[in-house]
């Protein structure tokens, strides 16, 4: 483990700052240039990325280009919209601002610090340099030492494809990540756990640094009565199971309507025995645990409630097969931490009223999946719960459209990104108001004698 930098964060720092101050980074046609040449480094490297995502979590290749490469769809989205996104923006005036106008202008902020989790930790460091990049900044990568292969071949990569005067990568675990927190960013965009995001922020807050804090949380999912049956089961499957469950906005547990429990339980048997075979220890399909301490972590959870299917273990594999629990407590760990593996309990309610009580009696969720036809009870739900984002009849899929800003709330997190919200992220809106010579109304200036009256009347 990197323990010690090779050049003192200071120093690359200094050096990006004295970049960003030759406006470099000012150029649309620079940023543009250097978003090509990040699509062009991933294209050039898809199968060292698969191989590296293969050793560090057993990542299907199918799943590394689904939700890693994939990112090059963002690079896409930012290329054809970048012109308009750093055009300034006219703004209107009041009446009495008649002879002003008004613009607000995106500005880079200057040098960013984007530190990353390990569930993908290709997508998350590369999905906010695009916006990053995109809004004009210089860059310093920390991706997650806890997946060692990814870190390494993105430090090469980074390292071949761009001057570190620009974008550097330091990798590192926690003691890295401290020593580069210690400095003054302009801006910080973190992925990780909701403990981690605190000390963070409390290190951002020194240097008066803005963050985004993207956590995690048990996100639930409710399943109602009025549901396509076949649809749902192959949905939340596919998105708990996806990665091994280590997803930060996997269905956490389920709650579902009494009158339909036995339906999905048996339905979601079955699915995953379609998905994964009838032992998915064997399916190429089929993550691992990231690391020793996550699967005793896991593994331990597994004691909270009656395993309906799955529940076995291979410690020296670190495979836990993908589990469906029942009966489990409320109070227990398995109900109080976010699980972020491939473990779903199953929780029935009799009423509506009491699945949104129970929600919004835990810290605000980074997602919620809601299946149901019924509008009535969609608009209920979106209007009595708070949570980062909602899916309904899918789970997931929300997170990769760029058009919806991506992040928490409470607990999950501050501050969004994905399409556009990326670009604004790593921006600062300048707000620019101009005056004209042509007239110069008295109004505002002393002596006020007389004048107060006026105003009286503009305040209506
Ligand atoms: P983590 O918080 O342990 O680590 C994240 C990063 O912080 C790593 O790069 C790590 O080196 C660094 N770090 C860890 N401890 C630190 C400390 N004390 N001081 C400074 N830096 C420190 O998170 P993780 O285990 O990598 O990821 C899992 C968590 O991330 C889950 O809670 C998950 O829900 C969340 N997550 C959120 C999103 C999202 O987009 N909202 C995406 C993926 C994961």
């Amino acid at each position: 483990m990197i323990t010690e930098l090779p050049i003192s964060a200071a120093d690359i720092i200094r050096k990006q700052r004295d970049f960003f101050q030759t406006g470099k980074t000012k150029d649309v046609n620079f940023r543009i240039a250097q978003l090509k040449k990040l699509k062009q480094a991933i294209l050039d490297n898809e199968q060292a990325i698969v191989q590296a995502l293969k050793a560090d979590l057993n990542k299907p290749e199918f799943e590394t280009y689904a939700t890693e490469i994939f990112v090059i769809k963002e690079i896409d989205y930012a290329i054809k919209n970048i012109k308009t996104w750093t055009k300034p923006k006219k703004a209107p005036v009041t009446i009495d601002f008649f002879q002003y106008s008004a613009k607000i202008y995106p500005e880079p902020l200057g040098v960013a610090l984007i530190i990353g989790a390990w569930n993908y930790p290709f997508n998350l460091v590369i999905s906010p340099l695009i916006g990053a990049i995109a809004a004009g900044n210089c860059t310093i990568i920390k991706p997650s030492e806890l997946a060692p292969h990814t870190s390494s071949l993105l430090a090469e990569v980074i390292a071949k494809y761009f001057d570190p005067a620009y974008i550097a990568l330091v990798e590192g675990g926690v003691e890295i990540s401290q020593q580069l927190l210690a400095e003054k960013f302009d801006y910080i965009f973190f992925t990780g756990g909701t403990s981690v995001g605190k000390i963070v922020m409390e290190a951002a807050a020194k240097h008066l640094t803005p963050v985004t804090l993207e956590l995690g949380g048990k996100s639930p999912c409710i399943v109602d009565t009025e549901i396509n049956l076949e649809h749902t089961l192959k949905r939340i499957i596919w998105g708990k199971f996806l990665n091994a469950g280590q997803t930060c906005i996997a269905p956490d547990y389920i709650l579902v309507d009494k009158k339909i429990k036995i339906n999905l339980v048996d339905g979601l048997k079955k699915t995953i025995k379609e998905f994964y075979g009838n032992n998915p220890a064997t399916s190429p399909d089929y993550a691992r645990i990231i690391s020793q301490k996550h699967f005793d972590r896991l593994a331990n959870l597994l004691k909270y409630g009656e395993v309906i299917i799955g529940g076995e273990t291979i410690p020296e594999e670190r495979y836990i097969a993908p589990t469906l629990i029942d009966n489990v407590s409320l109070d227990a760990p398995i109900m109080q931490e976010e699980i972020f593996g491939p473990i779903l309990p199953i929780i029935e309610y009799s009423d509506i009223t009491e699945a949104i009580a129970f929600i919004n009696s835990r810290p605000k969720p980074l997602a919620l999946y809601l299946f149901t036809q019924n509008k009535n009870l969609q608009t209920r739900v979106l209007q009595e719960t708070s949570s980062g984002g909602v899916c309904i009849n899918d789970t997931v899929m929300h997170c990769g459209l760029p058009s919806l800003p991506f992040g928490g709330v409470g607990d999950s997190g501050i501050g969004s990104y994905h399409g556009k919200a990326s670009f604004d992220t790593f921006s600062h809106s300048k707000s620019v108001l101009q005056n004209s010579f042509l007239l110069d109304l008295k109004w505002r200036y002393a002596p006020y004698e007389g004048k107060l009256a006026f105003l009286k009347r503009l305040l209506g």
